[in-house]
């Protein structure tokens, strides 16, 4: 007899991690499998931050979800004492059309969100490690900050476990199929049966999810460290924002306050700019170029940040074509399968309220969270 579960959850970085603590926490027999150890660097959800913000200038529908997620963040501290987040406000600069700018200003109109609009000039005065062209401006938001991946997923971990899910790492799923009611899971050592399943692939989306009918593209991105001339002080949290920064040819760059201690500086990258690759030929090495590239570019926003060159890791993003989510039933299992992918680059700060979609959906089929937008249907394949 193979074991049975209510919900099987393929796939415990962050949105699996989070699947199965919400999922635990309802009193479900759950099972998770993971491909790799807990907490692990070869996926999305590592790098020791993440920036989490409301004003968000993606679409105005992430909104609500953010403000959930920001409860949660809190719930999860408590329950663990896990560092989760730290608010140290954020800028979104660039110049005022620029979507950076005039997306989160709309989303910050439509929902009432806190917000300033800096000139060049206040940004400079408030914040003197950046540097502004004079026809740049920024919404600054009190509410912004970063989000710890690692310490997320470890804590979903931690409370799923402390919930009685049974969590088995370094085992891959291999395949699954419709069976009676439900689903049959194999790994290499084990068959496992349960009446939901829960896939939440990351970067494995385009080999787990083929008939999904979302044309998914993994990108490589890049996180630089350095160790800013002068030294950490201006760069701590309290005297620091995190933030994103558009210039007029659409280069978008992102950046962090020094967070893990004077030896660590503070964190940079591009957003998107990346190579298309898989998980298997990614090239993990950062070359001396792209190193370079980095510091000459930051040289002109953040003069003191490219002092000393630390260090630098890799990390995929998983790109739908029009850059938001899939959170859904599995329109070709609508009874039995649930699917969480393509977050396109800005997932984690979601990870803890679509933990709790994912258990909506597996458990009642139904959510009450907004989640129209995260239709697989619309990126479908049009039928010949
Ligand atoms: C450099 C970088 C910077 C980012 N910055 C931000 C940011 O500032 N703000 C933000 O909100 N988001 C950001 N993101 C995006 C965010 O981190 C991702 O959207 C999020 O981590 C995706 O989580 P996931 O659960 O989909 O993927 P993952 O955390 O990678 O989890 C997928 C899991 O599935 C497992 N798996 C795969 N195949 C199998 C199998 N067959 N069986 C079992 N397990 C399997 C994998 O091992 C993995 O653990 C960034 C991403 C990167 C790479």
């Amino acid at each position: 007899m193979s074991p049975t579960y209510d919900v099987i959850v393929i796939g415990l970085g962050g949105m699996g991690s989070a699947a199965a603590h919400h999922l635990s926490s309802r009193g479900v027999r759950v099972l998770g499998l993971e491909k790799f150890g807990p907490v692990h660097n070869r996926g999305s959800s590592h790098g020791g931050s993440r920036i989490t913000r409301q004003s968000y200038f993606e679409d105005p529908a992430y909104v609500p979800l953010l403000l959930r997620a920001y409860e949660l963040y809190e719930d999860v501290e408590r329950a663990t004492g896990r560092d989760i987040a730290t608010l140290c406000g954020g800028v979104m600069v660039g110049p005022p059309d620029s979507l950076t700018v005039s997306g989160s200003l709309r989303s910050a109109t439509q929902w009432d969100l806190p917000h300033e609009m800096l000139d060049a000039a206040e940004i400079r005065r408030r914040f003197p490690t950046l540097n502004p062209k004079d026809d740049e401006v920024a919404l600054y938001e009190k509410k912004a900050g970063l989000v710890r991946p690692e310490n997320m997923v470890a804590a979903h971990l931690q409370l799923a476990t402390r919930q009685g899910a049974d969590l088995h790492f370094d085992e891959p799923m291999t395949r699954w199929e419709p069976y009676r009611d439900g689903v049959r899971v194999h790994t290499a050592e084990n068959t496992y049966t349960a009446s939901q399943l829960v896939i939440c692939p990351g970067a494995w989306a385009p080999q787990l999810l083929t008939d999904l009918g979302v044309p998914f593209s993994i990108e490589r991105q890049v996180m630089y460290w350095f160790q800013p001339r002068g030294g950490v002080r201006p760069f701590l949290p309290e005297n620091h924002p995190i933030y994103i920064w558009e210039d007029a040819d659409d280069v978008q760059v992102y950046g962090f306050p020094s967070i893990d201690g004077p030896e660590l500086g503070a964190k940079v990258a591009f957003f998107r700019k990346g190579v298309e690759c898989t998980p298997e030929n990614i090239d993990r090495t950062v070359h001396e170029d792209e190193i370079g590239a980095m510091a000459d570019h930051m040289s002109r926003c953040v003069p003191d940040l490219p002092g000393t060159f630390l260090k630098a890791a890799t990390c995929m993003y998983s790109n739908t074509p029009d850059e938001h989510f899939v959170i859904a039933r599995h329109p070709a299992h609508p009874e039995s399968v649930t699917v969480a992918c393509g977050f396109s680059g800005h997932g984690f700060k979601f990870v803890p309220v679509v933990g709790e979609i994912l258990a909506d959906l597996a458990l009642t089929g139904t959510t009450a969270h907004p989640i129209g937008l995260f239709d697989p249907l619309r990126l479908a394949a049009a039928p010949a």
